[in-house]
């Protein structure tokens, strides 16, 4: 399949790509390893493409300020494999490892995850497939080919997003008119057509990822359900974190997040149900099971509702089993 045609732009510094972001139709490329194959399915068709490749001064993991401060351009080998990350919060590292395959995590990139959009299995097709079927609302039709309403139900399948949520971390990014910090939860949208901000209006660039190093204090994994073991976006995922007592009985705090399972990562409220809790085995089968209940999966891909939300309950009385170092 050969790519469309667009003019390419390879700054070496931030400071000039930012100007490149308002010429029309530009699309931001980190490691390419979702957008060109969305380019090459005429998914997106734009004019220019803002390669980030040179931009050094995106691509760092430093403890500054009561952060862990990761860049934009940062790959997930380099999350996985980098000793700060490994000792401080394993969970993160955890997560990159989880993404496809070890291959393209040489190649992706931290803000390249986050900015995912999200996939079906009418829309992430080629073009020739996609004649073949009436056009799907995320692609400009009148309906959604899976529910057949006026609306898009693509799935968010970013397995970075859930660890990072439920720790509260924020992102920086840098616009032409300038440099705005927001939090990770008020960045996604929940809306498939437009699953963050910068979907919303693109004339900006994820900088960084902030973590707070107060939160290497919980207990906290990433956990995923896919149908291949070596490549596949999850069919369910979780980030799960709990901030555990010196007993390690007593919860002082929870969250947890879903992926893969609706149009954003979502930050479920049952995990309220633990707090000032003794965690025990039944606790969490019931916090599992309001977990289940909170998320909304339609067949967006090859497996079915109701399997994704079982396999759901199930990674997190697993999860939350196992950081609270219950037996089974
Ligand atoms: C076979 C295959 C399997 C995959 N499996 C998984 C999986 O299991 N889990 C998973 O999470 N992902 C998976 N992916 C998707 C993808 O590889 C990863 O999500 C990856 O982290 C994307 O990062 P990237 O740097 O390659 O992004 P790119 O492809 O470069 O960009 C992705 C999107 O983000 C935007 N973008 C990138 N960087 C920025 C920035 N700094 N600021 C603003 N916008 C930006 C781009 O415009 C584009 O819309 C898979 C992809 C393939 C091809």
């Amino acid at each position: 399949m050969r790519l469309p045609e667009f003019d390419f732009y390879e700054p070496p510094t931030l400071q000039e790509a930012l100007p490149l972001l308002t010429s029309g139709n530009a699309r931001i490329i980190a490691g390419g390893t979702d957008l060109i194959v969305a380019l090459k399915r005429r998914l997106e068709t734009p004019a220019v493409i803002l390669s980030l490749h040179k931009i050094k001064e995106l691509d760092y993991i430093v403890q500054d300020e009561g952060y862990l401060k990761i860049g934009a351009m940062t790959t997930l080998k380099k999350i996985k494999t980098s000793p700060t990350v490994n000792r401080l919060f394993p969970a993160l590292a955890q997560a990159a490892r989880e993404v496809a395959s070890p291959i393209l995590q040489g190649q992706a990139t931290i803000g390249g995850n986050l900015c995912l959009n999200t996939r079906c299995r009418y829309y992430n097709q080629s073009e020739f497939w996609r004649q073949s079927q009436q056009t799907c609302y995320k692609a400009g039709g009148e309906k959604c080919l899976v529910t057949h309403k006026q609306d898009c139900s693509a799935s968010f399948s970013g397995d970075m997003a859930p660890i990072l949520l439920a720790w509260e971390a924020d992102i920086t990014i840098a616009a032409p008119e300038g440099t705005k910090q927001m939090s990770l939860r008020e960045f996604f949208t929940y809306n498939s057509k437009i699953p963050n901000q910068l979907a919303a209006n693109p004339k900006g660039i994820l900088t960084e990822v902030r973590i707070p190093l107060e939160k290497k204090e919980w207990s906290s994994l990433y956990t995923k359900a896919r149908l291949r073991g070596s490549i596949d976006f999850p069919l369910a995922g979780a980030g799960l974190a709990v901030d555990l007592d010196p007993s390690g009985r007593l919860c002082r705090g929870a969250a947890i997040v879903a992926t893969g399972v609706g149009p954003g990562p979502l930050v479920l409220e049952a995990a309220g149900d633990l707090v000032g809790q003794e965690i025990t085995g039944e606790l969490i089968k019931s916090v599992a099971q309001k977990a289940a209940a909170e998320i909304h999966p339609v067949r967006t891909g090859r497996i079915g509702p109701r399997y994704q939300r079982a396999r759901f309950k199930t990674l997190v009385i697993d999860g939350l089993t196992n950081l609270a170092e219950l037996e089974d």
